[in-house]
């Protein structure tokens, strides 16, 4: 008998199930990137991990198109990324004008509550875009510190254009800061184009890597707001004055980075540049249209408008079946069930104001891949089948086989 009543040998091996990961996030983790995570853990003061620091900085540069001397990795998911952005900048009493049409543009607007911000929430209806008139009245005139909304909101599979909101923020003496966490990798994002002046992206929607890591930027705007608080930051370990002092020159240890978390983005941002940024964004483009001509071809509907459709994360309305008490609601979760479980594959479900009523597929960096929208098509179509869903059969393959055909050509 040992310690606590823990038997080790009663524990199987540790074997995850095999998984397509085709939901909102983690997708499919490259094999080198998985490679990379096991290389020895070296010390995070070691001048060889300095050195990789530096290179994780200029790719991470690269990534977001910017100059901005302050990019770096926060230790911590997307979450941490936006509440580093948000906690820097902000101040008690200071006016936040948060433009909200989905659960992340939410979480942005709750964060700046917590700080005692005066924050305005710009809605729209789930499954739109924003209206820059509404943004443009709600920011006013010098009175705005901060406008933030979300590149990709991921909760809807809505693309927002971002390089008019930024103009409209500098217009009215306001700093941007753009959620890029399902973007970068997947899009193009532009920070310093677009004149954004803070962004966060996270490692496991189209960066191919695990969950654990935060790329963040602040544009010199950013770092003079930083630099001019009458307040310390109210978080001790998101405190980016602190945290540069590791990041940069003087290497003053704040916390333990996460060692082998940074050996993966390091590996993942590589995979990008060997296949090219433009060339990464394209294959997005082309497996999202097969698979939504795959998805049209069985029956099923596509809610968001074609303009801002987010390549990365479609959204599909949940059929109606004529039977049964709230057969959508019930359908999703039988559906989702059956794929994890017959095919191995994951989707995602839908979040606040569409829960039951959409399902989002994800193709993530390296899930997206012709293999991808070809398995789920074909899941999809034999489980809608044996649902009773009314699809029609035998033509999803075709129709996204014609898009990669015609692309081919
Ligand atoms: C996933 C996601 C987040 C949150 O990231 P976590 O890694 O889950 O903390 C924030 N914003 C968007 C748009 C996301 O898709």
């Amino acid at each position: 008998m040992t310690q606590a009543g823990i038997d080790p040998t009663r524990f199987a091996p540790l074997s995850p199930p095999p998984r397509l990961l085709l939901g909102p996030g983690p997708s499919p983790v490259h094999p080198r990137v998985l490679q990379a995570l096991a290389a020895p853990t070296i010390g995070h003061l070691d001048p060889a991990f300095l050195a990789l620091m530096d290179e994780l900085q200029s790719l991470l540069r690269a990534l977001f198109r910017t100059e901005n001397e302050l990019t770096f990795a926060v230790s911590g998911t997307g979450s941490a990324g936006m509440e580093a952005c948000l906690v820097n900048v902000l101040e008690p009493g200071d006016r936040v004008v948060v433009g909200e049409n989905g659960v992340f543009g939410g979480r942005m607007a709750e964060i700046a509550t917590r700080l005692g911000c005066d924050v305005v929430r710009v809605s729209v209806p789930f499954g739109q875009a924003l209206d820059p008139d509404a943004i443009a009245a709600a920011l006013g005139t010098g009175k705005t510190k901060l406008l933030a909304v979300v590149h990709a909101e991921t909760s809807t599979g809505v693309l927002q254009s971002i390089p008019e909101l930024t103009r409209l923020a500098r217009d009215a003496g306001a700093l941007s800061l753009v959620d890029c966490v399902t973007s970068l990798g997947g899009v193009p994002v532009e920070i310093d184009e677009w004149g954004v002046d803070l962004a966060y992206s996270g490692t496991q929607k189209c960066l191919s890597c695990p969950p654990g890591l935060a790329p963040v930027t602040f544009s010199p705007r950013a770092v003079a707001v930083l630099r001019a608080r009458r307040s310390k930051v109210s978080s001790w370990y998101l405190d980016a004055s602190m945290l540069l002092q590791y990041w940069g020159r003087e290497r003053v240890y704040h916390h333990t980075a996460p060692i082998n978390m940074l050996y993966a983005l390091r590996e993942a941002a590589l995979l990008l540049f060997e296949e090219g940024l433009p060339a990464v964004h394209a294959r997005h483009r082309l497996h999202h249209r097969a698979l939504s001509a795959g998805l049209q071809a069985l029956g099923l509907e596509l809610p968001v408008a074609e303009a801002v459709r987010i390549p990365q994360l479609n959204t599909v309305r949940i059929p109606q079946l004529d039977t049964g008490r709230s057969p959508q609601a019930q359908l999703d979760g039988e559906l989702r069930g059956a794929l994890l479980r017959e095919h191995g594959i994951e989707i995602g479900g839908g979040l606040g104001a569409m829960k039951g009523r959409v399902w989002r597929i994800g193709l993530m960096g390296h899930g997206a891949r012709r293999e991808s929208v070809e398995r789920v098509l074909d899941a999809l179509e034999r489980e809608l089948g044996r649902a009773g869903a009314g699809i029609t059969a035998g033509r999803a393959l075709p129709a996204a086989r014609a898009i990669w055909e015609s692309e081919e050509r």
